[in-house]
């Protein structure tokens, strides 16, 4: 969401009590303490050191946080591939996902009984449940976006939809914007916080006093919507 420039990450691993965890450094000029977190997405480890810090000094640290991370690691949710069965918060709303390999067509949800419909060979299912989310993502995404962008009398350029790793959307200065497709899996009210905060980078490309008051007045009582991207927006990436 921010338009803030991040030293790129280096993927490694660390091996802690015998076990090898992924591991990402991120070097971050802004950072005064070197932290550890554990990454939902990767099941790994993620460290963030301050810039004059000496990755040694950083690895130290993970290593004292051993059994603290470990345990972490132990408790995460576990991986919920798109596979007949598997049950998925479509809009925030579980919904189960039912291979139909005697019928023809792509993908169908039937509302009345939050069913994920999906026909054709089981190997294509996890795909096709995938391209169904991005376009459900383009139709839910474009609609909001679009309505209010006239609202402010700006023009989208372009609105793009991928699997972004640590953004949820971005708005660029030519107006394009972009969004994960993973916010079909997050409650509506938290998807349409997230395409009020893009649009509203329209008319303030910053994250200025001004910019949160257009962020308010267009999306009012989003605080929730914002603690739940912070709580639980990781999660989103265990799915597919
Ligand atoms: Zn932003």
């Amino acid at each position: 969401m921010a338009p803030v420039t991040r030293a790129p990450m280096q993927a490694n691993t660390i091996e802690l009590d015998g076990q090898l965890v992924p591991l990402e450094v991120q070097i971050n000029g802004r950072a005064r303490n070197i932290s550890v977190r554990v990454d939902e997405r990767t099941g790994g480890v993620e460290l963030v050191l301050p810039r004059f810090v000496a990755k040694a000094e950083g690895l130290a640290f993970v290593r004292e946080k051993t059994h603290w991370i470990l345990r972490q690691l132990r408790e995460l949710p576990p991986h919920v591939p798109f596979e007949d069965g598997a049950v998925i918060p479509y809009l925030g709303d579980d919904h189960l996902i039912a291979h139909r390999p005697e019928e023809r067509g792509a993908v169908w949800l039937e509302p009345a009984t939050r069913t994920i419909n999906v026909a054709g060979e089981a190997p294509h299912v996890a795909r096709r449940v995938t391209d169904w989310l991005k376009k459900q993502a383009r139709i839910e995404i474009s609609e909001r976006a679009h309505a209010t962008a006239a609202a402010l009398d700006k023009r989208i350029h372009k609105i793009q939809i991928r699997d972004t790793r640590s953004r949820w959307g971005s708005c660029s200065e030519e107006a394009k914007l972009s969004f994960s497709w993973r916010l079909m899996l997050a409650p509506k009210d938290v998807l349409t916080y997230v395409v009020a905060h893009e649009v509203a980078h329209l008319v303030e490309l910053n994250h200025s006093n001004r910019f949160w008051r257009l962020v308010d007045r267009l999306c009012p009582n989003n605080e929730p919507a914002k603690y739940w991207l912070k709580r639980h927006g990781a999660s989103l990436h265990r799915f597919g």
